[in-house]
């Protein structure tokens, strides 16, 4: 069966490799993110490449917005059997004084849209009995970090949901697995560095870094290394894992 897979926050970063890496497998692959210019960027850069895309503009915090997007998709493409939950946001602040609405924010944007679009997406692959759901999560969901409460307690919300719907979907031949990086080279990460140097006396350099000293390889990651994972998760082969949180991150991290 050739399967279709929707990849949220498919217009840039990990995201986007991951959607043109299915669409070389050959996977109809749904690109779904807010700014028009980079879908359409990611679908045309596939189907120059001989794939299938469609580029579909969702804000994956709206329920209403997914249930029209999921219905597009299937519309096009058939039943999506492949689900990347990738579109997440990552601004920071320390406790004292936090806004609420960051918090708002970043339990909307990481945690509360893989539960809207998973919730919208899960029937077609009962039906089709067999799927596979890869989240994004991030070793931010599984240790703690200065002035990021409100990120990581999102992202450890994301690892409690992978857990209990592996359970719950087990008997559909359904696998919920996370992929936790740590720091990846992409347009989220160079922000990330632009507003600690900001809020510090380190140059940008210096901030990357220090960023890089966080994994025992001295490195970022790079988004390639994350699809790498996505990639064989979505093997039937790799049908006896689900459950899981598999870290990327050079060694930092170690369970
Ligand atoms: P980027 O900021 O580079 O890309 C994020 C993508 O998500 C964009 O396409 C963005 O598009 C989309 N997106 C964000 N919010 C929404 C929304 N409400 N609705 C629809 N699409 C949305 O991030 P990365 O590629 O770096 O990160 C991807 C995932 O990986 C995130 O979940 C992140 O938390 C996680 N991660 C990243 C790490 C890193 O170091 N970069 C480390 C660990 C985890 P648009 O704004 O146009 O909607």
């Amino acid at each position: 069966m050739r399967q279709v897979a929707l990849v949220t926050g498919g217009g840039r970063g990990i995201g986007e490799v991951i959607a043109r890496a299915l669409a070389r497998k050959g996977m109809r692959v749904a690109v779904v993110a807010r700014t028009v210019s980079d879908i359409e960027r990611v679908a045309a850069a596939i189907r120059e490449e001989g794939g299938q895309a469609l580029s579909v503009v969702c804000d994956v915090t709206r329920p209403d917005a997914i249930a029209a997007a999921v219905a597009e998709v299937q519309r096009a493409f058939g039943p999506i059997t492949v689900l990347v939950n990738n579109a997440g946001a990552a601004d920071s602040h320390k406790f004292l004084g936090h806004p609420d609405a960051l918090w708002h924010r970043m339990i909307d944007a990481n945690l509360n849209s893989v539960y809207y679009v998973t919730k919208a997406v899960v029937p077609m692959m009962v039906e089709a009995r067999w799927g596979r759901i890869i989240n994004i999560a991030s070793i931010a969901s599984k240790i703690g970090g200065k002035y990021v409460v409100a990120y990581t307690a999102s992202k450890h919300g994301v690892l409690g949901l992978t857990r209990a719907l592996a359970v719950e979907l087990v008997a559909y031949n359904i696998t919920v697995n996370a992929i936790c990086p740590g720091y990846v080279d992409t347009p989220m990460t160079d922000r990330a560095i632009t507003n600690i140097a900001a809020r510090t006396r380190m140059s940008e350099v210096e901030v990357r870094a220090t960023l890089e000293k966080l994994s025992l390889q001295n490195r970022l990651i790079t988004p390639e290394e994350v699809a790498h994972v996505a990639l064989m998760l979505v093997d039937d082969e790799a049908r006896g894992i689900t459950g899981q949180a598999i870290n990327v991150d050079g060694g930092a991290v170690m369970f």
